[in-house]
């Protein structure tokens, strides 16, 4: 009788279609005229529920009749069928118990040879490996549980993995390094897929726009280790977090290898579903925090070693000392000395490496304009940018305002009285007393100095 069915079915969907949805169902029982189907998880259930009703209704019809009815269990196990408590197909009360979650250890139900496997590119870059990751403290928790992923990809209790941390800290390099080394180890064919939150969203944007929305929920779901960068992209997202949930059921519940990134912590992702972020926390969240000055110190010589170049201990610990927070600017910095004395034909010295931070420094500070600044003082003080700008003498507003200042003095190349002119076109005269009082303050009172502390390590994030 199932085989009279796909033969309808074929007929109606795509090829790719399917393969991915009807090839994977196996058929389970037929008791008078209801026919019970076994599909490999609740999702898959729901996504034929929603997108092949018709063509179902079809297929049982020209297979057993008009009072055909279909059922589907959900496989735990190859073989052994869990009771359904789903209801029969085009049953227009869509609000029933849904069926069990299935425990993430069960087999894979994909028959992958089936697939060709080809078709997936891993979008991974092959310069990122375990070998060329420092550890240090800062990061020892996250490497140590992406190398157990790396090793045993979806039979540790990390799944997902999910690694934050600030700007340049290390993220995309581990979790790549993951990918990289499950694809090395040949003998198991795993089809590892990366992909940055950015591309995900508009590859669902696009499957959108051109009705091929079928075809990317196929792509994704075909995948052994799914690696999505910077989740925090979704925020806000919708429906395509909502999308993104339906897949990470999916290759959870079929014992799939999820890894995720995220520059921050998963509470602190705002504009995410609940849902998702409680999924989240369903594996193992590390973090990645700044290296520790011993780890800038390897990672310069790291770097110094791969480019087969020489520098001295003294501008290593230099620059070590010099740029504290994010391993992309230092690296940039050992490269492009590297390229200077490459060039020049001179050795890296300290003077060089000087005029490099220097420049480096200015560079991050031309980026803050004096409007920013106003808008994240106005939003940490939660005053309004018109009384900030305005006249009032209140003192909430007023010590803001001469932060804001202070900040404008700080990270922009303004003039004294470019920045009072910015403030509502006060003179020179009160910008110098802002940042005097704001200068006092720093030494004197603890909340101001912590308030400006942390605004500034925002700015240089
Ligand atoms: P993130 O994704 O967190 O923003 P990346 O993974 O892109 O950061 O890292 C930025 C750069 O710094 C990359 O070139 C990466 O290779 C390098 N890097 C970061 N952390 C380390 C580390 N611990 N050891 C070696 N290189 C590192
Ligand atoms: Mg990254």
């Amino acid at each position: 009788v199932w085989r009279d069915c796909l033969a309808v079915i074929r007929e109606n969907v795509t090829e790719q279609s399917y393969k991915t949805w009807f090839e994977p169902i196996i058929p389970y029982k037929l008791i008078n005229k209801r026919l019970i189907i076994q599909v490999p998880s609740q999702f898959f259930y729901e996504w034929l529920e929603d997108n092949y009703v018709k063509i179902l209704r079809k297929a049982l019809d020209y297979a057993i009749g008009k009072d055909g009815q279909l059922e589907y269990t959900i496989i735990i196990d190859r073989g052994a069928a869990k009771p359904t408590t789903n209801p029969p197909v085009g049953t227009p009360n869509k609000a029933q118990p849904a069926a069990p979650i299935v425990p993430p250890t069960q087999k894979n139900p994909f028959d992958l040879k089936a697939f060709n496997e080809k078709q997936i590119e891993s979008f991974l870059n092959k310069s990122y490996g375990f070998e060329n990751f420092v550890e240090g403290d800062c990061n020892r928790l996250a490497r140590a549980a992406s190398f157990a992923v790396a090793q045993k990809p979806s039979t540790t209790s990390f799944n997902p993995l999910m690694i934050y941390g600030g700007v340049g800290l290390g993220k995309t390099h581990l979790v790549q390094a993951i990918g990289n080394y499950i694809e090395k180890q040949s003998e198991n064919s795993k089809i590892v897929l990366y992909v940055s939150s950015e591309k995900f969203t508009s590859q669902f944007i696009n499957a959108i726009r051109e009705n091929s929305l079928q075809d990317f929920m196929a792509f994704y779901m075909r995948v052994d280790v799914l690696i999505l960068d910077d989740v925090q992209f979704l925020s806000g997202k919708e429906k395509t977090q909502e999308t993104f949930f339906h897949i990470f059921n999916h290759l959870h519940q079929t014992g799939k290898q999820i890894v995720m990134t995220s520059d921050r912590p998963p509470r602190e992702l705002s504009g995410m579903e609940d849902r998702l972020l409680s999924r989240f926390k369903w594996g193992l969240t590390a973090d990645i925090q700044a290296p520790d000055l011993e780890t800038r110190i390897a990672i310069i010589q790291n770097k110094v070693e791969e480019e087969k170049a020489i520098m001295d201990e003294e501008v290593i610990e230099y620059l070590a000392h010099c740029i504290d927070s994010n391993v992309r600017e230092l690296e940039g910095v050992v490269i492009s000395l590297i390229a200077d004395s490459a060039l020049t034909r001179r050795k890296i010295n300290l003077d060089m490496a000087k005029f490099r931070v220097k420049s480096i420094v200015e560079e991050n500070q031309k980026v803050i304009s004096i409007d920013k600044i106003i808008e994240v003082v106005t939003d940490y003080f939660r005053i309004k940018v018109s009384d900030i700008k305005g006249k009032t003498r209140l003192r909430e507003v007023v010590l803001p305002r001469q932060i804001a200042m202070y900040l404008a003095k700080e990270f922009t190349t303004l003039s004294l009285k470019a920045i009072g002119y910015h403030f509502g076109g006060r003179d020179h005269s009160t910008v110098i007393h802002a940042i005097q009082t704001v200068n006092d303050l720093i030494d004197f009172d603890r909340d101001v100095a912590g308030h400006v502390k942390e605004l500034k390590d925002g700015f240089k994030k």
